[in-house]
C-alpha cells in the first residue's frame, strides 16, 4: 500500500491545507515505511461541508440501493483482504496470519452484515395512531484508534452508511495506511462522492476539530476514556449525539467447577493476542484460592510458549506505558511468574508475555488499563468475592465466566456489570451489542444495535 499525499474529500484526494505530515513507522523494525499528510481544521472544514453537502441525496436512497453499496464494499475488501493484512502488519506489527484471520477477516464480516442489515433493517414502525419513522442523524465524525484498525473503521462508517448517514473518518496516527486503503476501497465500491470522507491527521488537531464542528451531528468517538471524557463533554455542551467506546479491564472468572486448563489456557491466549491491545482482553484472571496455585502454573506455562510468537505493540510511547506498568506490578508486591521488563529482542516494540500472580484487587495492575501483554491472576474466597472483585473496577467492557454447568455459569454472568460476558469460551458474534457498562462507554456498536445508533425517530399521528 502507497501512502496518498492527500486527504479523501468529495470522492477525490486532495492536497492537505499545510504541507506537515506524519510518519508510519513499523513496530517491528523501527522503520519508516510511509508519511501521510497531518490535518488540520482547515481539512476538517472542507470534509464536513462535503458530506453535509452529500447527506440529503444519500439519505434519500432506497434502503436496498445502500444494502448493494455496502455488499459492493464488502467485495472489494474480500478482493483486497491480502493487502489488508499485509498494512495492518507493516503499520501495527501484528504477525500476519493474525492481520490475515482477524484483521481483514472480522471486518470483512462486518461489512457483510451491515450489507445484509440494510436491505432487510425496518426503518419503519406503527405504533398505535403512530407511524415511527427511522431516520439517518446526518454528519457523523468519527474517530478511531490504532489496535484493530480496519475493524473500528468499519465497525463505524458500516451502519453509518447503512442508516443513510454520511461521514467524516479521523484514523489513528499510528494506522492511517489502513484507512487510505478503505477510503480507496469505498471509491471502488461506487459510494457516492461526499458520502465518506477521510482526514488524516494527529487527536488533538484534525480530531478535536472534527469533534467540535458544528457540521457533525454525531461523534462516534473508540479510544481511551481520558479523550472520550473530553469528547462526551464537547458534544455535550454543543448538544450532539456521541456514541463511546472506551478502555477495559474485564475479568476472566474461572468458577471452581471449570475445566481448569482449558479456561487458563483461553484465558492466556485471549490476553497475549494482538500483543495485550484489545480493549475487551480479560486482563484480570479471577481463580477460586483452592486452585490457584495450580492456575498460576498453568498461566506462566501457557506466556511462556508464546515467547516471541506476539508482535510488538505499536510504538516507543505504548512500550514505556507498558513497561511502567510492569514496573509498578512488582513494586506494589505482585509476583511476577512470566516475562518481565526485559525486551525479547534488540529492535522493535517487543514486550515479554508477562503473567502476575499474588495480584490483589487495589493494585494498580488491578485497577487500570494496562493495553499491553500483561495479566494479572487474583485469588477468590467464593463466588461473592469474586462478583465483588469482577465488578470492583470503573470499567465494564466485557468478561467471561467458565463453569462445568453453562446455568452456572450464566446465572453469575447476570450479575457482572459489563457489556459482553463469553460463557466458556463462547466464539466472537459480529451480530452481538459491543459497548460498554460504567466508564468503558456510551451506545452500541455492530449488528442491529450499532445500526440504531445513527437513526433518529419521527412519529407521525394520524
Ligand atoms: P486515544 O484516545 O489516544 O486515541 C483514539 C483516537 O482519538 C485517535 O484517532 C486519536 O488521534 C484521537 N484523539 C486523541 N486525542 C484527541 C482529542 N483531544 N480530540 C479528538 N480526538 C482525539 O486512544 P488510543 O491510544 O489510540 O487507543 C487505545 C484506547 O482505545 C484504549 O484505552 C482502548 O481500551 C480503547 N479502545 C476501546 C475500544 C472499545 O470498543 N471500547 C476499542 C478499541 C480501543
Amino acid at each position: 500500500m502507497k501512502a496518498h499525499d492527500g486527504m479523501y474529500i468529495d470522492g477525490a484526494w486532495r492536497p492537505a491545507a499545510s504541507g506537515e505530515g506524519i510518519d508510519v513507522v513499523n513496530p517491528v523494525d523501527e522503520q519508516v515505511i510511509g508519511r501521510v499528510p497531518a490535518g488540520t481544521a482547515v481539512d476538517v472544514d472542507h470534509a464536513v461541508p462535503a458530506a453535509r453537502a452529500a447527506f440529503p441525496a444519500w439519505a434519500a436512497t432506497s434502503p436496498t440501493e445502500r444494502a448493494a453499496r455496502l455488499a459492493a464494499l464488502r467485495d472489494v475488501l474480500v478482493a483486497r483482504k491480502d493487502e489488508i493484512a499485509e498494512t495492518v502488519t507493516a503499520e501495527l506489527g501484528s504477525p500476519l496470519p493474525f492481520s490475515q484471520n482477524v484483521h481483514a477477516a472480522v471486518p470483512i464480516a462486518v461489512a457483510g452484515s451491515y450489507a445484509e442489515l440494510a436491505g432487510t433493517y425496518s426503518f419503519e414502525e406503527k405504533a398505535g395512531n403512530s407511524t415511527v419513522y427511522l431516520e439517518p442523524v446526518g454528519v457523523v465524525g468519527a474517530i478511531t484508534p490504532w489496535n484493530y484498525p480496519l475493524h473500528q473503521i468499519v465497525a463505524k462508517v458500516a451502519p453509518a452508511l447503512a442508516a443513510g448517514c454520511t461521514v467524516v473518518l479521523k484514523p489513528a496516527e499510528d494506522t492511517p495506511l489502513t484507512a487510505q486503503l478503505f477510503a480507496e476501497a469505498v471509491h471502488e465500491a461506487g459510494v457516492p462522492a461526499g458520502v465518506f470522507n477521510l482526514v488524516t491527521g494527529l487527536g488533538p488537531v484534525a480530531g478535536q476539530a472534527l469533534a467540535e464542528h458544528p457540521g457533525v451531528d454525531l461523534v462516534s468517538f473508540t479510544g481511551s476514556t481520558a479523550v472520550g471524557r473530553q469528547i462526551g463533554a464537547t458534544a455535550g455542551a454543543a448538544i450532539k449525539k456521541v456514541a463511546l467506546e472506551l478502555g477495559g479491564k474485564s475479568a476472566n472468572v474461572i468458577l471452581p467447577s471449570a475445566d481448569l486448563a482449558k479456561a487458563v489456557n483461553v484465558g492466556v491466549a485471549n490476553v497475549m493476542s494482538n500483543s495485550g491491545q484489545t480493549c475487551s482482553a480479560w486482563t484480570r484472571m479471577l481463580v477460586h484460592r483452592d486452585q490457584y496455585e495450580e492456575a498460576v502454573g498453568l498461566a506462566a506455562t501457557a506466556a511462556a510458549k508464546y515467547g516471541d510468537r506476539i508482535g510488538p505493540v505499536v510504538n516507543a510511547k505504548q512500550r514505556a506505558r507498558v513497561l511502567s506498568y510492569i514496573d509498578k506490578g512488582l513494586a506494589e508486591g505482585a509476583r511476577l511468574v512470566a516475562g518481565g521488563t526485559e525486551s525479547p529482542h534488540e529492535q522493535g516494540y517487543f514486550i515479554s508475555p508477562t503473567v502476575f500472580a499474588e495480584v490483589t484487587p487495589e493494585m494498580t495492575i488491578a485497577q487500570e488499563e494496562i493495553f499491553g501483554p500483561v495479566l494479572s491472576i487474583l485469588r477468590y474466597e467464593d463466588e461473592e468475592d469474586a462478583l465483588r472483585i469482577a465488578n470492583g473496577t470503573v470499567y465494564g467492557l466485557a468478561g467471561a465466566v467458565w463453569a462445568g454447568d453453562e446455568t452456572e455459569a450464566v446465572a453469575f454472568a447476570r450479575r457482572l456489570e459489563t457489556g459482553q460476558v463469553d460463557i466458556n469460551g463462547g466464539r466472537f458474534n459480529p451480530l452481538a451489542p459491543f459497548g460498554g457498562y460504567k466508564q468503558s462507554g456510551v451506545g452500541r456498536e455492530l449488528g442491529t444495535h450499532g445500526l440504531s445508533e445513527y437513526l433518529q425517530t419521527k412519529s407521525l399521528q394520524f
